[in-house]
């Protein structure tokens, strides 16, 4: 696993193929791909497909092909999460060996059951703990958990965007899934893992991420690996003020005609683009955004209402 820290700003964009990109996923691709130039550092691709009953068939080479219609071209070589389980199960056993993380037997009903209310995976309970000094008798293991308490769980950052964000994982959250019960490594630890294995410097995503960031940081201090910088922009919000998905009906990307959308991605960002770039070509576009991109007018909210 690749522990120091590179000397180049790398950052990352980091898809799951479970559809085409749609706006709300474009804001991350390019705010991160703009960072990266900003910086004169690299941009990789990470295709995370880990959670493989949603994956959907196609996608992540539609991703890559509209990531190309847009002009946004990544560093070095893609990772694919579906070939890294052999790294996840490395650093599964580490956290194991250092006795940071045990089997868990409850069922998604028994913890809901404990009615504490938390910032676990998509807002659910805190988890209880109740597996956490040994398996009550006859049950066997479904998942595996990390210990929250054996390091500070209070975890404090400075994001680039949205400020100072504090978390106690032991209290919000509770000791969480890094293995699951159908036997697939746990976003949180796949993510970690890669992060750390791509030498990834900046992290710049969705501020639905923004929550998950104190259990990664976490993760990289049981590790020993480094923390990255953070940065979590605004989440594209319809009118409705849902969060924009395939469940949405986000509408798709026209990858061949990228500029209108483009220039609703800088101005969602806060970029200002002048109107007249709607009729610049793709390379103009690009021209104006590295020449004007500025981090610090990206409104430092959650989530934000598109005109997409
Ligand atoms: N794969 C995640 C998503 O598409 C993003 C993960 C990340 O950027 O850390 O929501």
């Amino acid at each position: 696993m690749y522990r120091g820290r590179p000397e180049r700003y790398r950052g990352r964009f980091a898809p799951s193929p479970t559809g085409p990109l749609h706006f709300g996923s474009l804001v991350a691709a390019a705010g991160s791909y703009l960072e990266a130039r900003a910086a004169g550092g690299e941009w990789l691709v990470r295709i995370e497909d880990i959670d493989t009953p949603r994956i959907v068939r196609g996608a992540a080479d539609e991703i890559l092909r509209t990531l190309e219609a847009f002009g946004m071209h990544w560093n070095g070589t893609i990772i694919y999460q579906s070939a890294r389980s052999d790294a996840y199960h490395a650093a599964l056993e580490q956290l194991r060996a250092q006795g940071a993380s045990y089997g868990c037997a409850c069922t998604r009903r028994e913890i809901a059951d404990s009615g504490i209310h938390g910032l676990g995976s998509d807002g659910g309970p805190v988890y209880p703990g109740t597996c956490r000094d040994g398996l009550p008798p006859g049950r066997a293991a479904r998942a595996t958990r990390v210990r929250t308490n054996i390091a500070p769980s209070r975890i404090t950052f400075d994001d680039g965007i949205q400020g100072i964000i504090t978390q106690d994982v032991e209290h919000q959250v509770g000791d969480f899934v890094i293995g699951r019960a159908d036997s697939l490594t746990a976003y949180q630890l796949a993510v970690v893992v890669d992060d750390a294995a791509q030498g990834i410097t900046d992290v710049v995503r969705g501020a639905d991420l923004l929550d998950s960031t104190p259990r990664q940081i976490l993760l990289q201090r049981l590790l020993g690996t480094p923390t990255p910088h953070y940065a979590h922009l605004p989440v594209a919000l319809n009118e409705q003020g849902e969060k924009l998905s395939k469940q949405t009906l986000a509408s798709a990307i026209h990858a061949e005609t990228p500029v209108p959308m483009l220039v609703n991605v800088l101005a969602f960002l806060g970029q200002q683009p002048p109107p007249q770039l709607l009729h610049a070509s793709l390379a103009q576009v690009w021209e104006w955004a590295d020449a004007h991109w500025q981090r610090r007018k990206i409104p430092a909210v959650r989530a934000m209402r598109c005109a997409n």
